[in-house]
């Protein structure tokens, strides 16, 4: 670990298993992510600050780096924490703001509809229940966006990094070229670009594959020396990871593609032909990641929307030379 950043492992009740977050020790002590809210986790928490001479008591200020329940859990119970940061988003799921988790549910049920999803995989309001089962109310008390400095978190500045969340924020320092990655770049798994309502009501909805892709272009750049993620190991060395990332990508969307050719399809029947056997266990991760490949092939203009009315299907644009 690099001077003064410490990681905490905790457990969740994820398929993604633990997640770090972390501490860095400066004039006054921040934590980065604050695991999920359970019992396990909690304790995991309190011994392992324990071993750092910590409890707490000690943490001055929390900094999020988006808003998944295994990313913000424990916040509520740091109730004398003066400093929360992260992004605007993250303050909607903190409070729990009705207006838009209500946009949440109308937003899912009106896609799914629209995609051909039966009712059976419709019921996102409790889909809704149990993402906040593993987190604590509470509030952000200040916003960041691209650029910002956090006080007492010397170096850092706030990269905007969405694409596995719409409030993803990722922290470079400056001096020391460390990242501070949240779920943004992990080393043994691709991060699951997400599905999510656009913030205000009547946008256009954010389209989180391109939006990863665009995160990852925008640090190939970058040459960080230390890559501290949510989940998994410690790693450097990142180029060749996003390049090798993306090629996947672009492979699994061109087999969409020729799959779309046959014959046009739903977003649901695609997503059974590429997932068959995760489709019904994991359906909002198998059909945000068809999702995902399908808005790429539309962005590069190999794919064209039908819409019936009712159902929305995916044809190819070129059919003949698309092959
Ligand atoms: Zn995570």
């Amino acid at each position: 670990m690099t001077q003064n950043i410490y990681q905490l492992t905790l457990p969740t009740p994820y398929a993604v298993g633990d997640v770090h977050v972390y501490i860095v020790k400066n004039d006054i002590i921040t934590l980065i992510d604050a695991g999920v809210h359970t019992e396990e986790a909690w304790q995991a928490f309190n011994e392992q600050l324990k071993n750092i001479g910590l409890t707490p008591k000690d943490i001055d200020q929390v900094v999020l780096t988006h808003h998944h329940p295994d990313h913000i859990g424990l916040v509520g119970r740091l109730n004398h924490v003066q400093n929360i940061y992260g992004h605007s988003l993250v303050h909607k799921w903190l409070t729990r703001d009705e207006m838009y988790l209500d946009h949440y549910i109308q937003f899912f049920n009106d896609l799914y509809t629209k995609w051909g999803v039966p009712d059976q995989f419709q019921d996102i309001e409790r889909a809704l229940d149990y993402t906040l089962a593993f987190s604590t109310p509470s509030a952000l008390t200040r916003y960041l966006n691209e650029g910002d400095q956090i006080p007492g978190l010397e170096g850092f500045l706030t990269l905007e990094t969405p694409g596995h969340a719409e409030s993803h924020l990722s922290f470079y320092n400056q001096d020391t070229n460390v990242l501070l990655a949240g779920d943004f770049l992990l080393k043994h798994i691709s991060s699951n670009p997400l599905l999510e309502p656009p913030v205000n009501i009547g946008e256009e909805r954010p389209k989180p594959l391109l939006r990863y892709r665009e995160s990852m272009k925008r640090v190939l750049d970058y040459s960080f020396s230390t890559i501290y993620p949510g989940h998994g190991k410690v790693f450097s060395n990142h180029q060749p990871l996003i390049v090798d990332r993306i090629a996947k990508q672009e492979k699994r969307a061109f087999k969409v593609l020729d799959y779309i050719s046959e014959s046009p399809s739903t977003p649901y029947e695609i997503c059974q032909y590429l997932f068959p056997k995760h489709y019904q266990s994991q359906f909002g991760l198998t059909m945000s990641e068809t999702v995902g490949q399908l808005d790429y092939l539309c962005s590069i203009g190999e794919l064209e929307q039908l819409s019936d009315g009712e159902v929305v299907r995916y044809t190819a644009a070129h059919p003949i030379t698309s092959k």
